[in-house]
């Protein structure tokens, strides 16, 4: 059995690929696949409003916050958000930790005046900012993939709309969505398939887009149209539907927190307690517990790429470091099991003994 730990698309919970395998050529006994269907019949229309309700419930999200379904990922979402939200020759505050953000702010660059600020992750994880009441929104990165970057508190921006990508932390941990005006996250992580990306944002931020703003990434538009202004996408969003089903039939936000904190540990323990062979790059304070780099030997490219492929000969695939940062990644989504990480810890504990041997 494969044991997938890849960073996105990733791996989805079994009982939903089962699902979908079963419903894949007739759709509760219409005849017909999700991927024939009309966007504008009932039957998906209630696979809209149940995927609505599910993550309302998940994420306690009140009545005054849209929930939307969109396309364009979470790239789609670094140009959408000063699209929509960045006032006129406006200005929005940008917090780097890593590629993500970082990427995110170079866009928002192109619509208005970013003004960008590296907190010190070695020092602190409290972020320290000049207040600013003309800038439209806050906007971070929750979890930042490559890095390993997890700021474990939301900041505090005195009333300024916070904005946050979530992509690949977002029903991991449980969080207060009244602390935020906006929260996105590309699907293919934690909540389905590529091609489709959940928004929530309140509803007191609609109404204003840019005269520029495309209409595929207008919020106004697509909160109107309850996100069928177009043809949305259409089998991610039915397979996203069954993911929140199924996180909620888990126990909910809770269970994933608890499932999150367990696994990560098991790993950074290993890590920890490896006198050096193994090391994590990132800061304890900020570690992430979700997609998880580290190093052999400080960088040993000749001995990384040697747990890469024997873990891959043991079934264990998707393990090297992105490219841009190299050394290991395991990621470590809601999907990937308690067991599934107990194994990957078995090797990263008979690997470094074969190697001090
Ligand atoms: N934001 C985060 C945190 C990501 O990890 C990614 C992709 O991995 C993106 C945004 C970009 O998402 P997409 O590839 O859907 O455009």
């Amino acid at each position: 059995k494969i044991i997938n730990f890849s960073p996105g698309p990733s791996k989805l919970p079994e009982e939903v690929v089962a699902k979908v395998q079963e419903e894949l050529i007739n759709y509760q006994g219409t005849g017909i696949s999700i991927m024939e269907m009309s966007h504008r019949s009932p039957e998906f229309m209630q696979i809209v409003t149940n995927a609505q309700k599910e993550i309302q419930q998940l994420l306690n999200i009140p009545a005054n916050y849209s929930i939307l379904f969109m396309v364009g990922g979470g790239t789609g979402q670094f140009a959408a958000v000063p699209l929509n939200l960045m006032h006129s020759g406006g200005k929005a505050v940008y917090l780097n930790t890593g590629i993500w953000s970082s990427k995110a702010a170079k866009e928002a660059s192109k619509y208005g005046h970013v003004v960008e600020i590296k907190p010190d992750l070695e020092t602190s994880s409290e972020i320290k900012w000049d207040l600013d009441p003309d800038v439209s929104y806050f906007y971070y990165c929750s979890n930042e993939t490559v890095q390993g970057v997890e700021l474990p508190c939301i900041p505090d921006t005195h009333g300024i709309p916070l904005v946050a990508d979530m992509s690949s932390n977002i029903l991991t941990k449980d969080f207060d969505i009244t602390k935020f005006s906006l929260v996105f996250a590309g699907a293919q992580k934690n909540i389905g398939p590529a091609g489709i990306t959940l928004v929530i944002i309140r509803s007191d931020l609609l109404g204003t887009p840019s005269p520029f703003c495309p209409t595929i990434l207008n919020y106004t538009v697509m909160a109107k149209e309850n996100s069928l202004h177009n043809t949305p996408a259409c089998f991610s969003l039915y397979v996203m539907a069954l993911v929140f089903k199924w996180i909620t039939q888990q126990g909910g936000v809770k269970v994933m927190e608890q499932r999150s904190a367990s696994k990560s540990q098991m790993i950074y323990e290993v890590v920890d307690n490896s006198n050096g062979f193994y090391s994590c790059p990132v800061p304890a304070s900020v570690r992430s517990r979700v997609t998880i780099p580290f190093r052999i030997q400080q960088g040993n490219e000749e001995l990384e790429k040697e747990f890469v492929d024997e873990a891959k000969r043991l079934n264990m695939i998707q393990l090297k470091g992105h490219r841009s940062v190299g050394g290991i990644r395991a990621s470590l989504y809601n999907a990937v099991t308690v067991e599934e990480v107990a194994i990957l810890v078995n090797f990263m504990k008979d690997f470094m003994k074969s190697k001090l041997q």
